[in-house]
Order: structure tokens, then C-alpha cells, then sequence
């Protein structure tokens, strides 16, 4: 057995174990139910992972998660807040400086991490 994959989310790994089922390569979950059961924040050695059964169906399993992945993948790249011009990182759908959200929305709630002061500095 391969282990091809581990994610944070068992909803995650479930729906990849369905999608790498659907062509044909069998897998089994590992950690899946320890997440809840070790709390909010699981430590990375608890993550639920993915494992092929055969050897030789993992580069082919791990083609097709990388395509399954790819468009959730682009969503996590570092975006420019269009309000104050911050490089934010992917992980993040909001500016931490203006609050404005990644489409350039005016923002519900303005976060003020950065006094107003130190800003004009
Ligand atoms: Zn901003």
C-alpha cells in the first residue's frame, strides 16, 4: 500500500477516496474518524490520509488527484487586495488590513489590525 494523500478535512479524503473508486483504484482511508475525536485542530500526524492499495496504481492515483486538486489549488494563490494593494496569501478570502474580500468587496466589517497612526508613519 501507497499512501498518495492527506488533507486536514476527512470530507475531503472521502470525496477523493470516491473519486480515485470511480477509476477503478482501490484505496483505503486512514486517521478518518481520529480527527474529531483528537479535537478542533487534529496535530498533521492525525490527518486523515489516503492510501492505494496496489503499488503500481499510485503515480496513476496521484495524476488524478493532482487534476482533481488543480482547480481548488488556483483558488490558494496569493491574491492583491484591490482596497490597499496587500499581497494576501491564498489561505486567506479576505484583506487582514482593509477586510475587503478577495473580489474587491466593500467590506462587512473593517478589520483594524494596523493602527491609523502608524499607518501614516
Ligand atoms: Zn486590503
Amino acid at each position: 500500500m501507497k499512501k498518495v494523500y492527506c488533507a486536514k478535512d476527512p470530507l475531503m479524503i472521502g470525496h477523493l477516496r470516491n473519486v480515485l473508486l470511480t477509476f477503478g483504484i482501490q484505496c483505503v482511508t486512514k486517521n478518518h474518524d481520529l480527527g474529531s475525536a483528537a479535537g478542533e485542530l487534529p496535530p498533521i500526524d492525525c490527518w486523515p490520509e489516503l492510501w492505494v492499495v496496489e503499488d503500481e496504481k499510485s503515480t496513476r492515483a496521484k495524476a488524478i488527484l493532482k487534476k482533481t486538486l488543480a482547480p481548488l489549488a488556483s483558488v490558494k494563490k496569493p491574491w492583491l487586495c484591490r482596497g490597499c494593494g496587500e499581497n494576501i496569501e491564498g489561505q486567506f478570502s479576505e484583506c487582514w488590513k482593509c477586510g475587503r474580500d478577495r473580489s474587491g468587496k466593500t467590506p462587512g466589517r473593517v478589520l483594524r489590525l494596523v493602527p491609523s497612526a502608524a499607518r501614516n508613519r
